[in-house]
């Protein structure tokens, strides 16, 4: 299956915003007073030549967010803590278009949440499925959702997702799982803690799984460490789903690829697998560090 990153742009954000400092209150003043910044980070649209049909995973940014009055004059902190450069041929629809593909191509958009650098480019689909959970389009939606920093009233007025619920069974470490293709090799998960309702994505792939994980932690490196961003309204619960993404890692080989992840383009061409001292022994057995030198990858430290 072949699998494409799109960078659609780049972004800065607060150090305090990458990695949380302090807990309640604390954190969000930290999170948008911080006068560090990382460096440019990619906001990565994944998209996916599946054979039922062309999936796009999130939506990036548009070209309008370079203007500090596009985001809301209730919002000066966050307008403050991330900043955004793009071109307009930066946006999904014209590079999926150098792609060779043509927006109406595409039959699912899955949003991994309705944060705007993942739900900027709507407008391009108006002929595709999109797919958001339930949770996420009640937190997202109306006046509170507005309140609550969502920019829904940039929408297109005929934007209305599949809902998805992530009823039980429970799929592998996660609580519940919706399994989107016919031929049972996508699965969206419920993966809570940076927003509400996020939900990531799995692609099975042979033996291995690629997990498109939005923003369930913005690096690999934070997945391990399970550490919390500094904007997401449940930190507890973003350190669960680092749990359940790690325990779902340790019985599969899992590339795991964020949307703000400068690594995660090479890990998705090398197919190069988390590996935690958790993991490595159950998917390699035996001699771990010879088998990471074989796949061409180096030992994470934990
Ligand atoms: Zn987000």
């Amino acid at each position: 299956m072949k699998i494409q990153a799109i960078s659609t742009g780049k972004v800065k954000i607060t150090q305090n915003w990458r990695l949380a400092q302090g807990s309640g209150f604390k954190r969000l003043m930290n999170t948008l007073l911080d006068n560090e910044f990382t460096a440019w980070l990619p906001i990565y649209v994944w998209l996916i030549e599946h054979p039922e049909g062309l999936i796009l995973i999130d939506t990036g940014i548009p070209a309008e967010a370079n203007k500090r009055i596009w985001f809301p004059p209730f919002m000066p902190l966050l307008q403050r803590a991330a900043t955004f450069e793009m071109t307009p041929e930066e946006e999904i629809g014209p590079q999926l278009q150098q792609s060779g593909f043509a927006p109406a191509d595409v039959r699912w958009v899955i949003l991994t949440h309705l944060h705007q650098d993942h739900d900027g480019g709507l407008h391009y689909f108006p002929q595709a499925e999109f797919i958001v959970s339930q949770t996420e389009w009640a937190a997202a939606t109306g006046l509170k959702g507005r309140m609550n920093g969502y920019l829904n009233q940039r929408w297109p007025e005929w934007f209305q997702p599949t809902l998805i619920n992530f009823e039980p069974p429970s799929y592998e470490s996660f609580a519940g799982h919706h399994t989107l293709t016919n031929a049972g090799d996508v699965h969206l998960l419920p993966t809570p803690g940076h927003s509400p309702g996020h939900m990531s994505i799995i692609v099975e792939d042979g033996n291995v799984s690629f997990f498109f994980a939005g923003d369930a932690s913005y690096t690999e490196e934070l997945l391990l460490a399970e550490k919390p961003d500094g904007i997401g309204p449940e930190p507890q619960k973003q350190q669960e789903t680092h749990q359940r993404i790690l325990a779902y890692a340790a019985q599969k080989p899992t590339v795991y690829l964020p949307s703000h992840d400068p690594e995660a383009q090479k890990r998705l061409a090398n197919r190069a697998a988390v590996l935690t001292n958790k993991n490595a022994a159950s998917i390699w057995g035996g001699d771990v560090s010879s088998r990471w030198a074989e796949a061409g990858v180096s030992p994470v430290a934990l």
